[in-house]
Formats: structure tokens, sequence, C-alpha cells
């Protein structure tokens, strides 16, 4: 059951109290595609300059992501750099240059025009809606945005709302996009626009999820050292919707799991810089934070 996933691939610039790193592997779809190949095959869409170095396309082979529909344009790579304060939760961009994305529209390969599922993991909203118009998903389709997009893109991001099954945003953006201070009041809000499900993440304090009539809460996986949290998000959202994307029917279980899930993924990518933590990992590390997570929260 095929997962198609659009969103930046990028040029991460991170400083965090251990250290700062230049030019690294980074992207919302980057981390949501590798969090996602622990669950289901994936098929990556979205674009990179000619500077963008072959050691990385491999590393997307390595997790059976499909790079097919990575096209590779004249120009540089989409850079981000941002430093993190020493809470290690707040951070300033100090840059986003969208390079190659700036008025980007793919052509999506015929083979990946048809997908189980999709992800329009964070990018902007015009490009979400060009990708959800030109990839038809029979299963589960999901959106994930951030304050540079509310805040430039409103208008473009509503509209996308009224198509789509789950928004998954931080707590922040829930308030920014709503105008609203109460995250329930948030997620009504988001639901009254036309999203079935919405997904708040709380960064280290887990995330919620509201869907009809369940609302449900998962904690995070408490790492011993997180060195940095950049991608947790688009992780989160990528194993989510890799382990839904595996299911025919999706029942508030499943749904409850795949929360359960992101939370585990996004746990492994804080623990280094870039994508380091995430490629090391193994399926009986997830089994092993699972039942870790259980115990957390029985009483
Ligand atoms: P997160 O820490 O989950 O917010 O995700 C950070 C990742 O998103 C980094 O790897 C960035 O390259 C990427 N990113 C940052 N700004 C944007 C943007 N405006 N659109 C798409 N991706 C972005």
């Amino acid at each position: 059951m095929s997962l198609a996933i659009i969103g930046s691939v990028a040029f991460d610039t991170v400083e965090t109290l251990y250290g700062k790193k230049n030019n690294v592997l980074g992207g919302s779809a980057t981390y949501a595609a590798l969090g996602a190949s622990f669950f289901s095959p994936v098929n990556l869409i979205s674009v990179v300059g000619t500077d963008f170095p072959r050691k990385y396309y491999e590393i997307f082979r390595g997790r059976g992501v499909n790079t097919l529909g990575v096209e590779r344009k004249d120009g540089e790579t989409f850079r981000w750099e941002a430093k993190y304060h020493k809470d290690l939760i707040h951070r300033d961009t100090l840059s986003v240059k969208l390079n190659v994305f700036e008025g980007f529209k793919p052509v999506i390969p015929i083979e990946l025009r048809k997908a189980r599922s999709l992800f329009l993991a964070n990018i902007d909203p015009e490009l979400q809606g060009w990708i959800f118009k030109n990839v038809s998903a029979t299963g589960i389709v999901a959106c994930d945005t951030m304050d540079h997009w509310i805040a430039t893109k409103k208008k473009e991001l509503l509209k996308l709302l009224g198509k789509i099954d789950i928004l998954l945003l931080n707590d922040e953006e829930a308030r920014q996009l709503s105008g609203e201070s109460n995250l329930l009041d948030a997620a009504r809000y988001i639901i009254s626009k036309g999203a079935k499900k919405v997904v708040i993440k709380k960064g280290e304090h887990g995330a919620l999820l509201f869907s009809g009539g369940l609302s449900f809460m998962v904690p995070v996986y408490l790492v011993k050292k997180v060195v940095d949290p950049t991608g947790a998000g688009d992780t989160f959202g990528g194993g989510m919707l890799g382990y839904l994307a595996g299911k025919r029917r999706i029942t508030d279980r499943d749904l409850r799991r795949s929360l359960v899930y992101g939370s585990i993924l996004a746990s492994f990518t804080v623990e280094d810089f870039s994508v380091n933590a995430l490629l090391k990992v193994k399926d009986r590390d997830i089994r092993q934070r699972y039942k870790a997570l259980m115990s957390l929260v029985r009483f």
C-alpha cells in the first residue's frame, strides 16, 4: 500500500547547545519519508538543485524510499537556517531560501499519479493543493503546515482544509490559524473549515488528536539527551501516515496507535543532528520504545 509524500528536501544549517552543523540533509519531506519508511513503501515527490549530492539519494534508497519523483532542477536546493535557545524547544529561524521551490510545479511521473495515501508535508499550501489535484489518493490524505505558511498563505491553506482528512500542526500554529487561545476551540475551528481530524503537536508534551467523538493524547518517549529537535514534527507525521497507509479501513484504535508510532519515531530524530539517529533505527528499537511508552501511561 503506497504512500506519496510531498514536501521540502533541504540543506539545513542548525545550531543547538551541542554544536553547529552546516548544510546537512533536512527538509519536511526528508524526515517524513524516512519516518514513514519503517511502515510503508514511500514515493517521495520534491525538488532539489544541482548541488544535491548523490550520497543523499542513497540515504533515501537505503530505506526503500522511491526518489523517482524528486526532480533535479538548475539552481540551488532549498536552504533553512535556525538557532535553538538553551531550552532546545524555541528557535529563531535565521533564513529560509526557497531556491528551486520558487514557483515549482512538479511533473509527476505517471507511476506516481495514483497513491493509496498522501502526506502533504510542510511546504507552500499552493503546491500542496496542486499535488492534491494531481495525485489521486484512494486512502487517507493528511497535511502539515507551519507558522511561515499560515502568515503568508492562509487563504490557500484554508481552501485545502476542505479536501483533506487530517491537518497536523503544532499548538502555536493552531492558535495562529484559528485566532483562538484554547486548543479545543482551535481544533473546533479547524474542523469547521473542513478537516475531518486535527492533530495538534505539543513538542515535549506529546500530541493531541481530535476526530469526531474521539479525543486522544500521546506523550513523548523521554530520551536521555535531546541534541537537535529539528524535524521531530515531520518525523511524527511520517511515522503516523506510514502506519495508517498500511490499513485498509482505519479504526479509532489504528488512529490512536498511529500517534504512538509517530511519537516514537520522532523520539529518535531528536537524539542527533539531521537524520543521523533516524538512520540507525532498527525495528526492535521501535518495539522496545512502544513497550516503554505503554508502561509510562498505564495506571
Ligand atoms: P520542524 O522542526 O518539524 O519544524 O521541521 C524543520 C524542517 O522543515 C527543516 O529540516 C527545514 O528544512 C524544513 N523547513 C523549514 N522551513 C520550511 C518551510 N517554510 N517550508 C518547508 N519546509 C521548511
